[in-house]
């Protein structure tokens, strides 16, 4: 098919929703409904092609940013494609949930000279979901199969992308997962309107085609110990991620319907995939026709309360204690959920979950904002004699995650974390303390971003093969 037969329709950014004044129901108007190729050529060639690519260097991959956008808008999509994947193993994924914002486009020349960025992330996605139309996307066929194994305890993109850079080096690779899908938090954790399901699971049908074994609902740490894995595999790749959802300990804690943002959106993204989840079906954890209540401000609290909104419930409010410009959330999930009718209550924080077995609401406390901590943010303090009530059927809580205690529920105390509670790793080989075994993702980092992720993922692959050609060196010395 020539490129000019290719569908075009509109690219860029999200339009507003339209509500049904009948209905009360929503019509989204999802930024990838609409986004699948009119614009991208157009928007490649708004590229300056400047000399130094601030947007390369401020994408974790440093993806070759100018390049491919210069083969699109010269229609050379599928050169584009081999580029973009030649460093990303996941770039339909990233151009689709990156905060772009903080990362290649906020740092768009275009976009700093005041005439708005190139959609760099949206042609980026446009360049792999055509690359998938065209059948360009195909398993890793191996030129050399090797004996030895990697074990990979996590499959999240981490573990995904380092899974994927090691068997096209014909690595035997075998991945564990305590959940029954792969994908880690791109199936369970971000919601289908920002990344839809499909996505993913093709990208793990792709891997599983390339003779990547995979085991699920195999829960290190009750299914098997660390050291009992370590025995099967030459090396092992701990990509677990962080899951503690952080806790607010306030009075009235325990009271029903105040659940962990996990909890409310793993329920929605498994109703989605057309699961049957009881707590769904039977009103429990779903939003429709209630006051929902969202305490937190970062992405994880934005996907919260923009899921609320798709649930239709009959309003949504963002409790949070700093201000808007001290959101650590992405500004255009802010600006998307005010959008879409989210209330956000700026400065306060909960002081008590009031209700008599089942949350009814909460009281609040006015904050104001005082001299930087050590993080450089200023400090939240309670105003006195500033409380007020909000009303709510349901809350949630998107406090942030931390990591689990790995070395408890690995069984192998031997294993080393950081004042964190993440996984201690060689700085330039990301081995932990024990031989062979290699971390990667966020139970290094904390939680962070997907594209953070997949690099950690492609630079522990880098690692594993110096191991393991070394290994094989060794042997053939003592043979
Ligand atoms: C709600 C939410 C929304 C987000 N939105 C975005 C976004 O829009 N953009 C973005 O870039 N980032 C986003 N993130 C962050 C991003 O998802 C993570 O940074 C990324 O997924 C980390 O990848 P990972 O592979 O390290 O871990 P994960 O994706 O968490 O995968 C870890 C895997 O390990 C498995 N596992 C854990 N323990 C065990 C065990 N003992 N045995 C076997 N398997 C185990 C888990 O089941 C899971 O599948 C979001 C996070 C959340 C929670
Ligand atoms: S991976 Fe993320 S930061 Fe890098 S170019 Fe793509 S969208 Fe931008």
């Amino acid at each position: 098919m020539s490129n000019k037969m290719l569908k075009f329709v509109k690219i860029g950014q999200q339009s507003p929703p339209k509500r049904d004044v009948v209905t009360r129901k929503w019509d989204f108007n999802e930024i990838y409904k609409d986004f699948i190729h009119e614009k991208a050529s157009e928007q490649s060639s708004r590229c300056s092609q400047c000399g130094v690519p601030f947007c390369q260097v401020h994408c974790p991959l440093s993806n070759n940013i100018p390049d491919w956008l210069k083969l699109t808008a010269e229609g050379r999509l599928k050169e584009a494609y081999e580029l973009s994947q030649s460093t990303n193993n996941m770039p339909e994924v990233c151009g689709r949930i990156c905060p772009q914002d903080k990362l290649c486009e906020g740092n768009c020349v275009i976009e700093q000279s005041g005439h708005g960025t190139v959609t760099i992330g949206s042609v980026e996605k446009y360049i792999t979901d055509n690359a998938w139309e065209q059948g360009w996307v195909n398993p890793i066929k191996i030129k050399n199969e090797k004996n030895q194994s990697v074990g990979i305890i996590g499959a999240g993109p981490a573990g995904l992308a380092a899974a994927e850079q090691l068997r096209k080096l014909g690595y035997q690779i075998t991945v564990y997962d305590r959940y029954d899908r792969t994908g880690g938090l791109l199936i369970y954790g971000i919601p289908n309107f920002k990344l839809e399901k499909f996505i993913v699971e093709r990208r793990t049908e792709l891997l599983k085609k390339s003779g990547i074994k995979f085991i699920q609902n195999f829960e290190v740490g009750k299914d098997s110990t660390l050291d009992q894995l370590r025995a099967k595999h030459d090396v092992l790749l701990i990509a677990t991620g962080v899951y503690k959802a952080r806790e607010i300990d306030i009075p009235g804690s325990d009271l029903g319907n105040v659940f962990p943002a996990m909890e409310f959106l793993t329920a929605s993204n498994k109703k989605g995939l057309g699961d049957k989840v009881e707590l769904f079906d039977n009103g429990t954890l779903n939003a429709e026709g209630k006051d929902i209540v969202v305490i937190g401000g970062g992405d994880t609290a934005m996907d919260c309360v923009r899921t609320s909104i798709r649930q239709n419930a009959k309003s949504v409010k963002c409790l949070y204690r700093r201000d808007k410009e001290n959101m650590p959330g992405s500004a255009r999930e802010v600006a998307n959920a005010e959008e879409e009718g989210v209330e956000f209550v700026w400065l306060s924080s909960p002081k008590e979950f009031i209700g008599i077995n089942k949350v009814e609401g909460l009281n609040v406390d006015k904050i104001k904002l005082g001299e930087p901590d050590d993080s450089g943010r200023r400090k939240p303090e309670i105003k006195k004699n500033s409380q007020f009530n909000i009303k709510a059927d349901i809350v949630i809580k998107a406090l942030g995650f931390d990591p689990e205690n790995l070395p408890k529920l690995f069984d192998c105390d031997d294993l080393q974390v950081t004042k964190w509670g993440t996984l201690k790793t060689d700085f330039d080989t990301m081995e932990t303390n024990l031989q062979g075994v290699f971390a990667a993702g966020d139970i290094i980092r904390g939680a962070s971003l997907v594209v953070w992720a997949i690099k950690d993922g492609r630079d522990a692959a880098l690692s594993i093969k110096k191991f393991l050609e070394n290994k094989e060196l060794q042997k053939e010395e003592v043979a």
